[in-house]
Formats: structure tokens, C-alpha cells, sequence
């Protein structure tokens, strides 16, 4: 069945992104623009737009499209970031952020997932995002400081070594709590030191390693 992805993509936002307080023009563009049933296993891509996190296998998952504009409109982008992605998964938000910002720094622990994520996003001509296979907890110390740093899963505290490549005025946002439920929290990096706002209750898949989870 040939299904007509691009009018269920405009009524996600419509009624799942306005409603709830998405409001920066730019983030409703992108998330009306990036094709999110190229980022979803073949068996789930009429649910590609439903309200809710989807399976993308290796017990991980994609976000929610609300959860997913939240997260990015709190970084505030302009269109000139460098910004940090710890937990590639599916690379959906990946692309999201490639939309909104000058260059993409992604990172998984999992091979397989980043190896499928790349594909799809080379596959659909972004080229502003780079990669890496490793333990985001601790960054990507190569190419900091980050205008903003976003962790796709949850982690007990804020892992320091993120704090540590902020930019001054930078921002990360970061599922904080326990295993099973967080608050996410945005932290601002000023001369003074560092602000912190919580955004509300979520769910997400562990932050594992240093700083994270222990396996
Ligand atoms: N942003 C993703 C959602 C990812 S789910 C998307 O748009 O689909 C969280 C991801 O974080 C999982 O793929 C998991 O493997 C990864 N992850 C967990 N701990 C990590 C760590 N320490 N470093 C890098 N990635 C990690």
C-alpha cells in the first residue's frame, strides 16, 4: 500500500507539536520536513508519525516527535551551532538537528545502530553530520567546546566531562533520574556558572558507562 507520508507528517505537527507549545518557526519546518519513516524498522512505518517512541532494535528506541522538538528547541539554534548528539540510535533527531545547525556530532556505543543511521542520513544527502563510535558520556573531546549538547538517553546526573565542552553560553539538554523515569533539564553555561531548568517529566533508554549507567 502506497501511503502518503509527507500529509501525516504535516499533522503530527499540526497535532501533536502546536498544541503542546512547539513554537520556534524553524524546529516546526524541520520536523515537517525530515522523512521519519525513513529512521523506523520496514514493519513499523505506517506508526513512523504516531505519538510515541518506536522500537529501532538492540532494546533502543526512537523518541517521540514531540519529545524530539522539545529537546531541539530548548537548544535554541540559530543556524550557526556546532552541536554534540550523545545516542545516535536511529539518527532521526540527528537529522533533525542537521536541518537547524551548522555541523552535527553524533555519537553511539553500539556499532550496528550507527552503521544503519549513517547509511540513512548519507542516503539522504546530509552532509554536515559527523560520527563516531564511542561512549558519549565522556563527549567527543576532539572537536569541543559544542554551542549545544543533546543526550538522547538518561543518565543519574549530568555527565561533567558534557559541562566541560559547552562554550560559554552553550546549552545541554539531559534526561536526568533514575532508570525508569527523569525530569529533563536544560543547563546553561554563563560566566557566573552554570543554570539549570527542568522541562519536565520524560522516559528514556539508559546512559551507559562512565558517567552513566554501569552495564
Ligand atoms: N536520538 C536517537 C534516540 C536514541 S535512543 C534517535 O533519534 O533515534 C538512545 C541511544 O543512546 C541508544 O542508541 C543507545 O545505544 C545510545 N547510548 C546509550 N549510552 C550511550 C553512551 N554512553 N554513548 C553513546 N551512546 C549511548
Amino acid at each position: 500500500m502506497h501511503y502518503d507520508y509527507s500529509s501525516v507528517r504535516k499533522e503530527m505537527v499540526k497535532r501533536q507539536l502546536i498544541p503542546r507549545g512547539i513554537r520556534d518557526p524553524r524546529v516546526l519546518e524541520a520536523m515537517g520536513k525530515v522523512p521519519r519513516e525513513a529512521f523506523v524498522p520496514d514493519a513499523m512505518k505506517a506508526d513512523a508519525y504516531d505519538d510515541r517512541p518506536l522500537p529501532i532494535g538492540q532494546d533502543q528506541t526512537i523518541s517521540q516527535p514531540y519529545i524530539v522538538a522539545l529537546m531541539t528547541e530548548a537548544l535554541e539554534l540559530t543556524g550557526t551551532e556546532m552541536v554534540l548528539e550523545v545516542g545516535t540510535g536511529s539518527g532521526y533527531q540527528a537529522a533533525v538537528l542537521a536541518e537547524l545547525c551548522d555541523t552535527v556530532y553524533t555519537v553511539e556505543r553500539i556499532e550496528p545502530l550507527m552503521e544503519n543511521a549513517k547509511r540513512i542520513l548519507q542516503n539522504l544527502g546530509y552532509a554536515n553530520i559527523r560520527y563516531k563510535v564511542y561512549n558519549g558520556t565522556l563527549g567527543w573531546p576532539e572537536y569541543a567546546p559544542y554551542d549545544g549538547i543533546i543526550v538522547t538517553a538518561a543518565a543519574p546526573r549530568t555527565p561533567r566531562p558534557l559541562l566541560e565542552q559547552l562554550t560559554e553560553g552553550g546549552r545541554v539538554v539531559v534526561p536526568v533520574g533514575d532508570r525508569l523515569s527523569q525530569n529533563l533539564i536544560k543547563v546553561t553555561k554563563e560566566k557566573q556558572g552554570y543554570f539549570e531548568k527542568n522541562l519536565g517529566g520524560v522516559r528514556f533508554v539508559p546512559l551507559m558507562g562512565d558517567y552513566g549507567w554501569k552495564e
